[in-house]
């Protein structure tokens, strides 16, 4: 395969490493290959198209090769790039960050539309933080809210702190290192947070790409996915100022169960579930009374 792609251009480099890609078991082997390629080049997927005889050099040839047998071991391709597009800014991810994923872009909906009506909003805490692809989404949109960007791993935060610089928004993205709350004594008008929330089960079926490659403490939610949930519900409701609001990405398959822990530590709030785009329940949305 190597020898045979070693030659030729891009048409034919593309067809070899589709296959190669799909006999690896990689759902979308076609565009992985793509977005490979045209990385190697330093080109976009829509060059790889006008070009289809251009021949690259053995150099490109062979960071390519190595590119492609780290995606047959199913090493998602935001990890072998580097970055990730979230709500239309691109993030630069290391395997120390979960990748943010599309459905989390409604986090960034909701808050934003909460915050279009709440002109006292002033502080944010993201928790978990990750790349910072929340805390820095919603710090570009909002220019009069400081975010308190928080996660245990330094590694992540190191990554945060680079994709707030990036977007320009570093003096108001403040990161700090801690488990859940624990490092915020403040109130604050709004909390967000994509925390960990596979069960057991739902990890030991998860992809390659998610089990093998993504930070297991990102992704762990214990027994029931509800671990840190019921960690992160009293830290929230001892911390939410009055009005303010909780907003947590939640699996599909806890609304019902979410929805009943969040009544009892929140009895006299307004509490609910909403949806992502593929109608699934993917929010708790807690309103906290005034
Ligand atoms: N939505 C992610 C997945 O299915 C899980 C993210 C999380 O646990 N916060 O891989």
């Amino acid at each position: 395969m190597i020898e045979s792609a070693s030659r030729s251009p891009v048409l034919q480099i593309l067809k070899h490493a589709s296959q190669t890609l799909l006999a690896a078991g990689c759902d979308t082997p076609r565009l992985d290959a793509e977005v490979l390629l045209a990385h190697v080049l330093g080109q976009t997927r829509a060059w790889l198209y006008a070009h289809p005889e251009h021949v690259p050099s053995s150099s490109q040839l062979s960071t390519y090769q190595s590119l492609l047998s780290r995606r047959s071991e199913r090493e998602p391709v935001a990890y072998l790039i580097g970055h990730k597009e979230f709500f239309g800014l691109e993030f630069m991810v290391t395997p120390d960050v979960l990748i943010p994923r599309p459905e989390t872009e409604r986090l960034i909906e909701l808050a934003l539309q909460w915050a279009a009506t709440s002109p006292s909003l002033r502080t944010i805490a993201d928790v978990g933080t990750g790349s910072g692809a929340i805390a820095v989404a919603l710090a570009v949109h909002l220019p009069q809210v400081r975010v308190m960007a928080i996660d245990n791993s330094p590694a992540a935060l190191a990554t945060a702190q680079r994709n707030a610089r990036r977007h320009g928004v570093a003096d108001r993205v403040h990161v700090l290192q801690g488990h859940l709350m624990a490092p915020l004594a403040r109130t604050l008008h709004l909390i967000v947070a994509n925390p960990p929330y596979l069960s057991q089960a739902e990890l030991a079926t998860a992809p390659p790409e998610v089990a093998r490659w993504e930070p297991r403490a990102a992704l762990d939610g214990g027994p029931d996915g509800l671990a840190i949930m019921r960690h992160l519900l009293p830290m929230a409701s001892d911390r939410l100022l009055p009005g303010g609001v909780l907003l947590v990405e939640i699996g599909a398959s806890q609304g019902a169960r979410v929805l009943t822990l969040a009544r009892g530590l929140f009895p006299r709030a307004s509490v609910e579930i909403a949806q992502d785009y593929a109608n699934r329940d993917r929010l708790l949305f807690v309103r906290h009374a005034q």
